[in-house]
């Protein structure tokens, strides 16, 4: 046990690297990009101290290239998900009882890793097998992952400093100890950073973690794990299998020792994996904890004060960066008549000059969707409002598979503002626009918080405070994350909380001690330093 009251060193968001001409990591960068294009990887999932290989093996490919083979990885069944439960189990007592400052460091030691050596690989794995560009992929896989690492840890020591008051003659004391059992932490496509969170926070806190990670992000949850056990992770702590979720689920939710979810994915499989542990809860040693964050229909509204080209340049990066991928991408404008004619003119002004192709081409603002399955979901979406009464084609609407999964940019705009593509989450470069009657404000602000069941990301673009203000409340609980004359992606680990409430999740905020509060649970000491020794109150007298 320490022999000290020690701090950790204050985080500092990890500073952005350029990737300009003429930069070293832009060099670098490519140079890694290009070595792992021409490998092929055998990836095995890792259950405690064994990298594990069942033959049954699934290839990696390049959303950008189809064809391209980045390697296989090996495939587990429910076999694989009761060992991996069972080797996180035996590893529990031993993380559990280390002293908080170890934990600490080794994920400490984890950030520093992705933020030195490990930085051009980490990202060129995202390139590679996610398919973001350079900037997309930094700002992910590298910063906000270390930024996770960094402020949770210093989140962890605040939370473990809250601790109550003491009367006369007594000590109180609250020890913040992991769950009773494992947390199962299941991860989306979309995120390399979220995909190391979501086992590393709870792990932080002294949990054992069982991960089953997308399908179509092992490429880069392989480095995940690189870096964690490089930065001296215990084995066992962290398991990461590739079995199917349904058959993993049947396993861990029917296990007594299941203690938590850590979810990250769509709105429909958090809400039928709820029902499970919902059905299942009298098996159960504890009441599991339930962490989600999910789906989301995130819009722009514009009031007619704002400038035309600051609301432009929000839509096409909030829309459009990453491909539309992110949770948080805007994908429902509220445009008034006043300002749409300019604001038409500014995004496809900017969507003939942006071009679309690999990321291993710096100059691509916009690059592959992740799979088929998207790719076919997606353009289902783009035919079906080609083809519609009401709507009306602005920008895009070509998409080609012949080597990739590209869709182009695409911009609808539609006479009914509860026609589908602004309603449901299509999760791809679909922006769908609504032009309101510029002296309708308020009323638009009402229909913009009743027309889906999300409620992730939001914004508001307005030179006018008053109406700046009333969005704020009239939308108090359509957005966990709100912004004010900025695009509604990018939030930043210890600047901006994220996490949506209704249908996009349980709000717990990742990244900050309200999502560390989830992973423990609290015992009170109190200690009596003089015991009673008579059972008479004076009030008997
Ligand atoms: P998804 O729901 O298809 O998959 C997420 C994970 O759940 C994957 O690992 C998948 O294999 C697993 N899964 C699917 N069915 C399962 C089952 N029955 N049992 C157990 N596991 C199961 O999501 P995705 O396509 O990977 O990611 C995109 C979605 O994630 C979008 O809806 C997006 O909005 C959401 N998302 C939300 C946030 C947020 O912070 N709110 C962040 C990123 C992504």
């Amino acid at each position: 046990m320490p022999k000290g009251h020690y701090f950790i060193p204050d985080p500092i968001n990890e500073p952005i690297l350029s990737y300009a001409p003429g930069t070293p990591e832009r060099d670098e960068l490519l140079a890694k990009y290009k070595e792992m294009y021409a490998q092929e990887i055998d990836a095995p999932m890792y259950i405690g101290a064994d990298f594990v290989r069942t033959g049954k093996t699934i290839k990696m490919t390049c959303p950008h290239d189809h064809q391209h083979v980045l390697g296989q990885f090996h495939e587990g069944d429910a076999s694989h998900a009761q060992m991996a439960i069972e080797t996180a189990l035996a590893a529990r007592d031993q993380w559990a009882s280390m002293s908080w400052q170890h934990r600490a460091s080794v994920f400490l030691k984890a950030a520093d890793l992705l933020a030195g050596p490990y930085r051009s690989k980490i990202n060129a794995a995202t390139m590679l097998g996610q398919g973001k560009n350079a900037l997309q992929a930094e700002i992910d896989a590298a910063c906000e992952f270390i930024d996770f690492l960094r402020y949770n840890v210093s989140f962890m020591q605040d939370l473990y400093m809250q601790q109550p008051e003491s009367a006369d003659g007594i000590w109180n004391r609250t020890e913040y100890r992991p769950l009773e059992g494992f947390v199962f932490a299941i991860t989306p496509f979309n995120f390399t950073a979220i995909a190391g969170n979501l086992p590393a926070a709870p792990a932080m806190m002294g949990n054992v973690v069982v991960w089953k990670p997308s399908y179509t992000q092992v490429y880069s949850a392989q480095i995940i794990m690189e870096v964690f056990k490089e930065a001296g992770l215990p084995d066992g702590v962290i398991n990461l299998i590739y079995v199917d979720g349904p058959v993993a689920g049947e396993v861990v939710f029917n296990h007594q020792e299941f203690a938590g979810l850590h979810f990250t994915g769509s709105t429909g499989v958090f809400q039928h994996l709820w029902k499970t542990i919902g059905k299942n809860v009298e098996k159960y040693r504890s009441y599991p904890r339930i962490v989600g964050e999910t789906g989301g229909k995130d819009f722009v509204i514009a009031h007619r004060s704002a400038k035309a080209k600051e609301v432009a340049t929000g839509l096409v990066r909030g829309s459009f960066e990453y491909q539309g991928q992110k949770c948080s991408a805007s994908s429902r404008a509220y445009i008034p008549s006043n300002l749409w004619e300019d604001v038409k003119k500014y995004v496809v002004a900017d969507l003939k000059e942006i071009t679309m192709g690999s990321p291993e081409d710096f100059s691509n603002f916009v690059n592959a969707v992740i799979d088929e399955r998207s790719f076919n979901k997606i353009t289902s979406y783009i035919d079906e409002a080609k083809n519609a009464s009401g709507v009306e084609l602005i920008a895009g609407g070509n998409y080609d598979n012949s080597k990739g999964w590209f869709i182009e940019p695409t911009v609808f705009l539609v006479k009914d503002p509860m026609y589908r593509t602004m309603c449901e989450e299509i999760f791809g470069p679909v922006l769908t626009v609504f032009v309101y009657d510029e002296n309708k404000y308020e009323e638009t602000l009402d229909m913009v918080d009743n027309t889906s069941p999300y409620a992730l990301t939001g914004a508001v673009f307005s030179t006018d405070r008053y109406a700046a203000e009333l969005a704020v409340r009239k939308l108090v609980n359509a957005a966990g994350n709100f912004y004010i004359n900025d695009k509604p992606t990018g939030a930043v680990v210890g600047q901006q909380p994220f996490g949506g409430a209704r249908g996009s999740g349980t709000n717990d905020k990742a990244g900050s001690m309200m999502n560390l509060l989830r992973w423990v649970s609290a015992r009170t000491i109190k200690e009596t330093f003089l015991s009673a020794t008579d059972y008479k109150y004076p009030f008997l007298g």
